[in-house]
């Protein structure tokens, strides 16, 4: 059977990333600050440098790739893509499938694409440390990476719940240099005051953001790196599309669907967003993020102004929320435990730009492991989450024998991710009911402004 493997060579690494801003049909909703009020951009001096404030707010088109990070790109970029032949085989389907692997990076996922050029800016400002939080510990290791890479220390607060699901992820940011703690801790007000109230928490992206971002404004040398969430994160990756759109030129094909796991949206706006220029300039083509049943951010939450943090420390984003202090369950994809969303893929998802899809914990798994025998990589439980909505998709075109062209991306191998595959084998994995009372309690707490 052909196996179709779609390379590109390193002088086809992306030389601009892409900013969908210039593409939207309307201007972002402004950030805002405690006071309701729009933020000005010297707000965030204090946590991020001016070079990546300026990306978090342009609305230019092309934003250079500087050639340092380029270069450190080129460890692994351009990621390969693959026609899944087998997987097809194995479904039946008369859809085509591919797939982009991102778990190529040294961290194993499509992570470092942010990590690398976050610690290059930094670097470039004269920080000497950066704090971060991690969920499933994919964001923290590629940003210890990433810090090696430039000679910055960096403390990562890591979601207690995958601090003991994921050991060796903390071993990997030990081995890159990395301080790291189960957040939440008790070395920051954020930390504590949770604490206090529960002292069995069992974490959360939230709260972990709080305990970083308190560190870093507190010190003069430390910043604050979001492996997500942020529109410059998005930005950096959407090297992913725009080596994605080179790969089908190649084989002379384009994708009439494309999913992707969305935890904070960066995978997902790495990916579809390069695609959306097509979209805008009149070209047919789906872009649908897929999320957990039980932390259902774009297909259950509100759209409006919330907190990116648990605690209430960061300037309001205009979002989808399920309530900063919403509490996710413990499910094994923790790079999709979090209540909020990126503001331009819920401003695109809001004007039925963009598409969700929201999927239970135990067919994610399912489809995973029926991807693992046919293509042979094991996924991440989060790729997992768009690889079930494709094979869903899939498995419609067979009963309806629609020839669609299916594109996902695998944002990274499940390689630390094996004690969550045996729960499943055991038959112990659960499908956590719609947290509907928690969220509905959560939602009471938005702030009231906008
Ligand atoms: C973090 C992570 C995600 C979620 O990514 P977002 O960009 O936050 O939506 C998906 N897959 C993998 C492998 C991850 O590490």
């Amino acid at each position: 059977m052909a196996q179709t493997k779609i390379l590109l060579d390193e002088s086809e690494i992306p030389t601009h990333w892409y900013n969908v801003v210039a593409d939207m049909p309307n201007p972002p909703a402004p950030v805002l600050g405690p006071d309701g009020k729009p933020i000005t951009p010297d707000a965030l001096a204090a946590i991020f440098p001016m070079s990546l404030i300026g990306q978090e707010v342009s609305a230019e088109r092309w934003i250079e790739i500087p050639e340092q990070v380029r270069e450190i790109y080129q460890m692994w970029r351009p990621s390969p893509m693959f026609r899944a032949h087998r997987l097809e085989q194995a479904l039946g389907t008369p859809a085509k499938i591919y797939y982009k692997y991102e778990g190529v990076s040294p961290a194993g996922s499509h992570k470092p694409n942010s990590a690398i050029a976050q610690a290059y800016y930094n670097k470039e400002a004269g920080i000497k440390r950066l704090v971060t939080e991690t969920g499933a510990g994919q964001w923290g290791s590629s940003l210890a990476l990433a810090g090696q890479m430039f000679g910055l220390q960096v403390r990562v607060y890591m979601v207690k719940v995958s601090y003991e699901q994921k050991p060796f992820r903390r071993s990997m940011m030990q081995t890159w240099g990395a301080e790291v703690f189960a957040s939440p801790t008790n070395m920051t007000n954020a930390g504590r005051s949770v604490l206090e109230k529960d002292p069995t928490n069992p974490g959360s992206l939230g709260i972990a953001i709080s305990e970083a971002v308190e560190e870093a404004a507190s010190r003069a040398d430390t910043n604050y790196a979001l492996g997500s969430v942020l529109n410059h994160v998005i930005l950096h990756q959407t090297v992913i599309g725009l080596e994605a759109k080179k790969q089908f030129e190649k084989v002379g094909d384009y994708p009439d669907m494309i999913f992707a796991p969305c935890g904070g949206g960066s995978n997902f706006g790495g990916a579809a967003f390069p695609f959306l220029a097509d979209k805008a300039a009149g070209k047919n083509v789906r872009l649908v993020a897929v999320e957990p049943s039980s932390c259902p951010t774009l297909t259950r939450g509100h759209y409006a102004y919330d907190f990116g943090d648990s605690i209430g420390m960061t300037p309001l984003l205009k979002m989808y929320t399920l309530g900063h202090d919403f509490m996710p369950p413990s499910i094994h994809a923790g790079g999709l435990r979090y209540h909020g969303d990126n503001a331009l893929v819920s401003q695109l998802y809001h004007e039925g730009i963009i598409e969700a899809l929201a999927v239970p914990q135990v067919a994610t798994f399912e489809a995973g492991v029926q991807f693992a025998r046919a293509e042979g990589i094991i996924p991440a439980p989060e790729s997992c989450h768009a690889i079930r909505a494709c094979i869903d998709e899939a498995l419609q075109c067979k009963a309806s024998g629609e020839a669609k062209t299916l594109f996902f991306n695998l944002s990274g191998h499940g390689h630390f991710d094996m004690a969550s595959y045996d729960k499943y084998f055991a038959g112990e994995l659960e499908d956590y009911a719609y947290p509907e009372e928690a969220i509905r309690q959560a939602l009471d707490h938005l702030p009231k402004v906008g």
